[in-house]
């Protein structure tokens, strides 16, 4: 029998694939230590009893999933994938996409996972967490470099639906952005599982403020905004969220986001979009870092 030989296009894309299927579900069950800090840093500042049981609870629900080694939730959210891909990395976008999709596929049929993704309208399931245009993949390129790095955030629905836009106007300034991200969480109240990350994403164009507000969700927790300015709103937006009292789970309390992240863009004159996306308490994402070797080392804190 012939000896059957990869190609090293044919074993990038298996380590490609590999990651996918390893990241999500690595991912949905092993959530990040910046995350697990801040989720004990909520209870420690929590003086509510329906609070602090709500706290200790999820606390108790991490502990289980890691001695388990089992989901943190059951939901298994929508697979969303961040991509950097160097210019010198050798495998294609169009094949990277590829791999992504079949290693979403394989983890949801090998763990098994609950398989989420329905056609919009008939609401039938397409089966394994993929369909039409499902996984979503974002996508940064870098000039100069070889390597390929992988987040995988799987996005729960009842977080997900908690996502506004509002096109402010310019006169609107600072105080109408803190306004309407204000009155979202105080709409979204208990709803998307706080205390969660508020992701705030501001300039750009309306699709952009969106895209902006998740790639928020998806930072270290309580990692500041490298513009000062956005940093200093980062911090106001933190201390009043935590001022409405909606507390853990809408249950009333002292900590209803664990932390907000905002990140902007450069906007046109009269423009001003402000959006907002909520990432519940399971705030899920795992990191692979992909040499063009096919070697993948793995990072829970990126
Ligand atoms: S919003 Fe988050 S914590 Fe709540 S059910 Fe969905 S994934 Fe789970």
């Amino acid at each position: 029998m012939g000896l059957m030989l990869r190609s090293p296009q044919q074993t990038l894309l298996r380590a490609v694939e590999e990651a996918a299927a390893h990241l999500y579900v690595w991912a949905l069950k092993d959530i990040p230590q910046d995350l697990r800090d801040a989720l004990a840093g909520a209870l420690d500042r929590e003086t509510s009893t329906p609070g602090r049981r709500v706290l200790e609870t999820i606390l108790r629900n991490v502990e289980v999933a890691d001695a388990e080694r089992n989901l943190v939730c059951q939901d298994t959210g929508i697979p969303v994938y961040y991509c950097r891909v160097g210019d010198g990395f050798p495998l294609h976008p169009a094949r990277i996409h590829e791999a992504l999709r079949a290693g979403t596929e394989r983890a949801t049929i090998e763990h098994p996972l609950r398989s989420n993704t329905v056609h919009t309208l008939t609401r039938q399931n397409t089966g394994h967490n993929v369909g039409h245009r499902v996984p979503i993949v974002h996508w940064d390129f870098v000039a100069g470099w070889e390597g390929l790095d992988v987040k995988c955030v799987p996005k729960g629905s009842g977080s997900e639906n908690m996502s506004f836009l509002k096109m402010c106007v310019p006169a609107d300034g600072v105080a109408g952005i803190k306004r309407f991200v204000l009155e979202s969480i105080v709409d979204a109240g208990g709803k998307p599982c706080p205390p969660g990350i508020v992701g705030v994403g501001i300039g750009g164009s309306a699709d952009y403020a969106m895209h902006l507000a998740k790639e928020a969700i998806a930072r270290p927790v309580g990692t500041r905004n490298p513009d000062p300015e956005v940093a200093k709103l980062e911090q106001e937006l933190f201390e009043l969220l935590n001022e409405t009292g909606i507390g853990p789970m809408g249950l009333g309390g002292d900590v209803t986001v664990l932390q907000v992240h905002v990140e902007h863009a450069d906007t046109h004159m009269t423009l001003n979009p402000v959006a907002v996306n909520y990432q519940c308490w399971a705030a899920r994402r795992a990191t692979a870092h992909v040499r063009p070797d096919g070697s993948v080392e793995y990072d829970r804190e990126a």
